[in-house]
C-alpha cells in the first residue's frame, strides 16, 4: 500500500464519516508525492500525519432563544489547525449543512492558503449548523452573542482570528465582535471583516471576488489572453460572486450569470449588478425577484436540474468562476464548460469543482485556478487588516489593492515555478499546493516536535 494510501486508510477510521475532509486530503496528498520523494525529511518527521491531524478541536453547544421564547440548540465548531506559521486564521460559516467534516476540510485547505500568501499566518475554520435563513436580526444577534459566549475564551489577536464565511456578513462579524469586546475587554482585531468605522479594512469586502478575478488575469495574460471582452459564467450570489462580478465588468469582462441556492439568472444583456446587490446584499431576497425587473432574463430553479448539474455551468463563455460552494460544479459540467470553449476556471468558492471535474479541466489543459490559491485574496486582505488593528491606522483603498494585486500575481508567480520545478507548469493545484507545503512543513521542521 502506498503512503499516501496508508494516511488515508487511517484517516477514514480515526475521523469516520466526514467524505468532504477525505476529498481535500486525497487532492492535496495527490499532489504531494514528488515533493516528498525530493525531501526525504518530511517523511521523517512525520509532516503529514502531523499536518492531518487539527492541533485542537473545539465543539460546543450554542444555545439561544427566537423571538417567540423557544429554546433552540445548535453544534459550534472551531477547528484549530495549524499554527506553524502565525495565529490561526480561518473563516465562520453558519450554514445548516455544517459538520464536523465540513469544517475540516476547510480548515485543512486553510493551512496550505494561507501559507501559499505569504504572510505569518496558521489555518483555523469554525462555524455552526445554524441557519439564519428567515431569522429576524434580534435572533442572528442572540445567536451570535451565545456562539461567542463559547469561542471568545479560545481566541486573540495573537491567538486565533476568525472572519466571515457563508452565512456570515458584516452584521454576523458586528454582533460576534460586540460581545467579544463586551466579555474580553479588550478593543483588538481579534476578528476580521469589520465595518470601517469599528476597525475594519477599506477593501475587505471585495477582496475575494477582486483577487478571484485577478488571479484569471494572470493565468490568462501567461497564455497572451486576456478577459477583456469575454463572457463570463458566475455561480452564488453572495460576497464572492458579487465582487467577482463588479471587478470583471471593471476588466472589461461580461459576466451573464449569477445563482443562489433556489435557482440560477442567466441575463444575456450582462448581469445587473446594483440590482444583485440590493436584492441579496440589502435585502436578502431569493435571486428569482430579479426577473421582476428584467424579465427577458432567463431564470431555471435549482430542482428543475438534473443531479450532479448546475444550470450555470451549461452556458458558453471564456472563463468561469464558480463562487457559491463546495462540489458545485460536477464531471458533466466539466464537460459541458470544455465543449463551449471554456479557457479558465477560477474558483472563488472552496473546493467547488468535484474531483472527476478538477480531473477533465487538467486533461484539457485550460487555466486552471484552484480555491486556495484563487481565493487566497480574502485571507490576504483579512490578514492587512491585522496589521492595520495593530498599527491602529486605516489604509486608503488604493493601499489595499494594490497590496490584493500582488499577492495574487505572487501567488500566481510562486505556483507556477513550483509546477514548473516538476515538469508541469500549467497544473497550479501541483503547485500551490507544494508551494504551501514547503513554507508549513519547513516551520514545523525548524520549530521541532509539537
Ligand atoms: P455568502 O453566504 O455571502 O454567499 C454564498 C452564496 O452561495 C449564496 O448566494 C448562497 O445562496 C449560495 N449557496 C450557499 N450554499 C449553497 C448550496 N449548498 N447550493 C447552492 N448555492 C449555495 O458566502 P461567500 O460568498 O462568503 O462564500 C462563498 C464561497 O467562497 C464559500 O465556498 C466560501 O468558503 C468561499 N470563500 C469565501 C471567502 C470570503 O471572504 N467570504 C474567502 C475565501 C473563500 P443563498 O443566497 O440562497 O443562501
Amino acid at each position: 500500500m502506498s503512503y499516501a494510501h496508508e494516511i488515508l486508510k487511517n484517516l477514514q477510521r480515526s475521523s469516520p464519516a466526514q467524505s468532504e475532509f477525505y476529498q481535500a486530503a486525497e487532492e492535496v496528498l495527490a499532489s504531494l508525492g514528488p515533493e516528498l520523494e525530493r525531501d526525504p525529511r518530511y517523511l521523517r518527521h512525520g509532516i503529514i500525519e502531523r499536518l492531518i491531524e487539527p492541533e485542537r478541536q473545539i465543539l460546543f453547544r450554542v444555545a439561544w432563544m427566537d423571538d417567540a421564547g423557544g429554546v433552540h440548540v445548535n453544534k459550534g465548531y472551531r477547528v484549530q489547525f495549524n499554527s506553524a506559521l502565525g495565529p490561526y486564521k480561518g473563516g465562520l460559516r453558519f450554514h445548516p449543512a455544517v459538520t464536523a467534516g465540513v469544517i475540516k476540510f476547510l480548515g485543512f485547505e486553510q493551512i496550505f492558503k494561507n501559507a501559499l500568501t505569504g504572510l505569518p499566518i496558521g489555518g483555523a475554520k469554525g462555524g455552526a449548523d445554524f441557519d439564519p435563513k428567515g431569522r429576524s436580526d434580534a435572533e442572528i444577534m442572540r445567536f451570535c452573542q451565545a456562539f461567542m459566549t463559547e469561542l471568545h475564551r479560545h481566541i486573540g489577536a495573537t491567538v486565533d482570528v476568525p472572519a466571515g464565511d457563508i452565512g456570515v456578513g458584516t452584521r454576523e462579524i458586528g454582533y460576534l465582535y460586540g460581545h467579544y469586546r463586551r466579555l474580553s475587554g479588550r478593543y483588538e482585531g481579534t476578528i476580521t471583516g469589520k465595518g470601517l468605522d469599528w476597525g475594519g479594512s477599506l477593501g475587505r469586502k471585495q477582496a475575494t471576488g477582486y483577487g478571484c478575478v485577478y488571479f484569471a488575469e494572470n493565468m490568462l495574460n501567461a497564455r497572451n489572453e486576456s478577459l477583456e471582452g469575454n463572457t463570463c459564467l458566475v455561480s452564488g450570489a453572495g460576497n464572492v460572486a458579487i465582487y467577482t462580478i463588479e471587478k470583471l465588468y471593471q476588466l472589461g469582462a461580461f459576466p451573464v450569470t449569477c445563482s443562489d441556492s433556489r435557482g440560477t439568472i442567466h441575463d444575456e444583456h450582462g448581469i445587473d449588478l446594483e440590482l444583485l446587490k440590493q436584492l441579496k446584499e440589502e435585502q436578502r431576497q431569493p435571486l428569482s425577484r430579479y426577473l421582476e425587473y428584467h424579465p427577458k432574463a432567463e431564470y431555471t430553479p435549482a430542482e428543475d436540474y438534473p443531479q450532479g448539474g448546475h444550470a450555470v455551468w451549461r452556458y458558453s463563455a471564456r472563463a468561469a468562476f464558480p463562487c457559491a460552494t463546495q462540489n458545485e460544479l460536477s464531471g458533466s459540467d466539466a464537460e459541458a464548460l470544455l465543449a463551449n470553449g471554456i479557457a479558465c476556471v477560477s474558483e472563488g468558492a472552496n473546493m467547488p469543482s468535484t474531483r472527476e471535474a478538477v480531473e477533465r479541466f487538467l486533461e484539457a489543459g485550460i487555466a486552471f485556478g484552484p480555491g486556495k490559491a484563487a481565493n487566497a485574496g480574502g485571507v490576504a486582505t483579512s490578514q492587512l487588516e491585522m496589521q492595520q488593528n495593530a498599527g491602529l491606522t486605516q489604509w486608503p483603498l488604493e493601499k489595499v489593492d494594490s497590496h490584493l494585486r500582488a499577492i495574487m500575481a505572487d501567488i500566481f508567480r510562486r505556483s507556477s515555478r513550483t509546477a514548473a520545478e516538476f515538469g508541469q507548469p500549467s497544473n497550479l493545484i501541483m503547485g500551490a499546493n507544494i508551494t504551501g507545503f514547503r513554507r508549513v512543513a519547513n516551520a514545523m521542521i525548524e520549530q521541532g516536535l509539537f
